[in-house]
């Protein structure tokens, strides 16, 4: 018997993970499973985990990279009307892992609660944006959680603290863990000074970097301390540089974008590419910030 039978009406075979992706690239998922509570969510993991299913959690595949020949496992989506909630009481809002993270910021601005607007143009989910404690110039995600509820390995649902997640440089110790929702902690702002420092942080994003509309997934590399792995891509004479349909993006040296022409290796051969480029100009091994699966 399979690992899920009796999950018919929420596990599919053979699911094209590129439909799914911002970079809409890569091969199927051997399951594509959409979990609409907590308790299928842990029933699907206790079974994967017994049968030795491979598990991944997908979010809006902003920051992953899925191979040609697809994931030999189950992708887990907690993907809307499932796992958004979406609640403001004071200060603290509390969101599930589901919820699209732009819709966040922006009801967050609405509601007259400061802080998120300086995450503006992050595409995700609140459980990817947590998981990867997205962010940038401006702040990232970690300043604002207080709480993070969490389904373990085990198969039992915790909360943890902001320290227990451990939030570092685009980590977290979240290993093993499936981000249910979170508890952040915002305060109070004039709706209209929010939209406008938002407004201000996209177009500045919009101005250096490919648009969000073009598939990528967003930086591939991460800033070694005290550098800029865009400036040493760009200091090494990357941009522009392609392998079949991948290019690296003559805006910002850090994206690769992609156009109809390219499949996953095209991305992973031209990451290698610049990769090697820096440790021969600076000697830098540039670290990659996008998940290949
Ligand atoms: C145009 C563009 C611009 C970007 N700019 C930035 C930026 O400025 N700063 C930045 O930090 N990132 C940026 N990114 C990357 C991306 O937006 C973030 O990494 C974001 O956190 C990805 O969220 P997601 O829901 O799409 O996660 P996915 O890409 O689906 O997954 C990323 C990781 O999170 C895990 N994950 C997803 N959901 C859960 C969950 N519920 N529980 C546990 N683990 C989970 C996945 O398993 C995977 O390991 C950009 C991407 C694009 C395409």
């Amino acid at each position: 018997m399979s690992w899920c039978s009796g999950l018919e009406a929420i596990c599919r075979p053979e699911v094209p993970l590129r439909d799914f992706t911002w970079y809409r690239l890569g091969g199927p998922a051997r399951w594509f499973v959409n979990p609409r509570n907590d308790a299928e969510l842990s029933d699907v993991v206790t079974r994967c985990n017994a049968a030795g299913v491979a598990l991944r959690v997908l979010g809006r595949g902003a920051n992953v990279l899925v191979r040609d020949s697809g994931f030999d496992g189950a992708v887990i989506a907690l993907r809307p009307p499932c796992f958004d909630e979406f609640t403001i009481d004071g200060g603290r809002v509390t969101v599930g892992a589901g919820a699209d993270f732009t819709k966040v910021v922006t009801r967050t601005i609405r509601a007259g609660l400061a802080g998120l607007e300086a995450l503006a143009g992050i595409p995700g989910t609140m459980g990817g944006i947590i998981r990867m404690n997205a962010g940038g110039r401006h702040g990232e995600i970690a300043s604002f959680v207080s709480e993070v509820r969490v389904l373990g390995a085990d198969g039992a649902i915790r909360t943890l603290t902001r320290e227990q997640v451990g939030f570092t440089y685009r980590h977290t110790n979240l290993d093993g863990c499936i981000v249910l929702g979170a508890v952040l902690t915002l305060s109070p702002g004039d709706p209209e000074a929010l939209t406008a420092r938002f407004r201000d942080i996209w177009n500045q994003k919009y101005r250096t970097q490919p648009p969000v509309s073009d598939r990528s997934a967003g930086c591939v590399f991460k800033n070694p301390p005290g550098q800029s792995a865009g400036a040493l891509l760009d200091q090494a004479g990357l941009k522009g540089r392609r392998v079949g349909g991948a290019t690296i993006s003559p805006r910002h040296a850090n994206f690769i974008v992609v156009d109809d022409s390219a499949c996953a290796q095209h991305v992973l051969d031209l990451s290698d590419l610049a990769r090697e480029a820096v440790f021969e100009k600076f000697g830098v091994r540039l670290e990659r910030e996008i998940e290949v699966w």
